[in-house]
């Protein structure tokens, strides 16, 4: 049935309510995913008043149904960052993100969240001998800059992995896993304990702008603020005011299995390591804490196609693992990540009022350090630089033209796969 692992088994209980008065404080956020949260927590913790107004509940978007593999440095190999950036402002960036699973992982032991963590890196899996090489040259990448990244054999990954699908893999040592709406949770937690002021079931409406002054307008109340961030990503766009990006989306998805007998779980991931693929249209799974493999793909499993990627991930799996023969996939969910065409995340600002999205599908360490980054750069009143170039403007063309692509895409995949 269609049902969120994460969120039918969170340990993190918390809730807010709706805005219904009218408010004024420094820092107002819409949206809490990682990105708003963060951006909450380290302004609170720097001095603002902040409020963070979502129009669901915490971890509703992308935050609360992601893998939970906490990686560092962006989808791109580190030279294409480069070449997209140029050395010093591409160096820049890989060098805060290559350390943000450090911020999240310093997070999770200074708040105590309860989000299930294991620091034991990841490893991207090979599926094919041209995926090998790529694996390689980004080892090569990041070893020349310091990274101990490391490639496996294939039969160092079939220890590890106990599966022998794969030519190689590459393990990140800087990576780890965790419940990702725990720790989204945990984060609107310790936002909270700070004095943040967060609603949930409050619908942004509008902002406009006047003498150095943000005025939002939600379905509840109003809030005053001198600085605004639009942190709804992929569940955007927002309209009325604030500024508005519409980028392209792709859909994933994943399936939670039945309890794996003890004997077979404690191989399959022996070191609980996350795992996904080098396959264009990518797999991954992870083990959760009571021994269950959280199998995905890209696709959108409540779609119109939902019956053919579930029908996919079953046989998928089963070819991965002969071992779980007998073993069900049985609750799924979907979300959507945002693309933009550099796969590099954009943050739009002006007036104080700043959007960053488009992560490509690696945002929680990059949501949570360029959460903080822009907390602190607001905090600072400009003088902390964040390490994103900032833009002025965003313009994708033919946005769902190429959302529908990426579905057909994966359909027509799994169909004959
Ligand atoms: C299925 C899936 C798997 C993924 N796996 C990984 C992974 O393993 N590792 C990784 O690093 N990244 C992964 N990602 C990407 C990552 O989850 C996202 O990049 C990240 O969650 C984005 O966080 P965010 O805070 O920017 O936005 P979100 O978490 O999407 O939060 C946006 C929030 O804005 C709110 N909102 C929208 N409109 C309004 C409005 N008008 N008013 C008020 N609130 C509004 C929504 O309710 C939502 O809660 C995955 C994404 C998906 C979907």
């Amino acid at each position: 049935m269609t049902r969120n692992h994460w969120h039918v088994n969170a340990r993190e209980h918390i809730s807010f309510p709706a805005l219904d008065r009218d408010i004024s404080v420094d820092f107002a956020i819409i949206g809490a995913g990682f990105t708003g949260l963060s951006a909450a927590l380290h302004a609170a913790t720097s001095g603002m008043r902040v409020a963070v107004v979502d129009a669901n509940h915490v971890g509703f978007g992308g935050s609360g149904r992601n893998v939970g593999l906490v990686n560092a440095g962006l989808w791109l190999p580190p030279d294409q960052i480069c070449d997209a950036l140029g050395q010093d402002a591409g160096q820049r960036l890989i060098n805060r993100l290559s350390a943000a699973p450090d911020d999240v992982f310093e997070l999770i032991k200074t708040y105590d969240i309860q989000c299930d963590a294991h620091r034991n890196g990841t490893i991207h899996l090979a599926h094919s001998k041209d995926g090998l090489a790529d694996l390689e040259r980004r080892n090569a990448q990041w070893n020349a800059r310091g990274v101990k990244t490391q490639v496996l054999s294939r039969d160092e990954v079939e220890k590890r992995v106990a599966s022998s699908c794969y030519h190689g893999g590459l393990h990140d040592p800087r990576a780890g896993v965790i419940q990702p709406y725990d720790y989204v949770r945990g984060l609107a937690r310790a936002a909270a304990s700070h004095g943040v002021d967060v609603f949930e079931h409050t619908e942004f409406r509008s902002a406009s702008h006047a003498q150095d002054i943000w005025h939002v307008t939600t379905n509840g109340g109003t809030i005053r603020a001198k600085y605004l961030l639009n942190a709804t990503n992929a569940y955007g766009p927002l309209f009325g005011g604030a500024t508005v990006p519409k980028t392209s989306y792709v859909y994933y998805f994943q399936m939670v299995s039945d309890r794996i007998p003890e004997d077979i779980a404690q191989d399959l991931l022996r070191n609980r390591e996350g795992c996904w693929d080098t396959a264009m249209i990518m797999t991954s799974f992870r083990m959760t804490r009571d021994n269950r493999l959280v199998f995905g793909a890209m696709g959108n499993a409540n779609g119109a196609h939902g019956a053919i990627h579930r029908i996919w991930a079953r046989r998928e799996m089963q070819r991965i693992f002969p071992q779980l023969r007998g073993v069900g996939l049985g609750d799924y969910w979907s979300g959507r990540i945002a693309m933009t065409p550099s796969k590099i995340p954009t943050i739009l600002s002006r007036d104080h009022c700043s959007s960053v999205f488009g992560y490509s599908g690696r945002g929680i360490a990059p949501g949570t350090a360029l959460g903080k980054d822009i907390a602190l750069h607001y905090a600072s009143d400009g003088t902390y630089e964040v390490s994103v170039p900032i833009s002025d403007s965003y313009e994708e063309a033919f946005c769902d033209v190429k959302s529908a692509y990426y579905e057909t895409g994966a359909s027509m995949i799994h169909t004959v796969s």
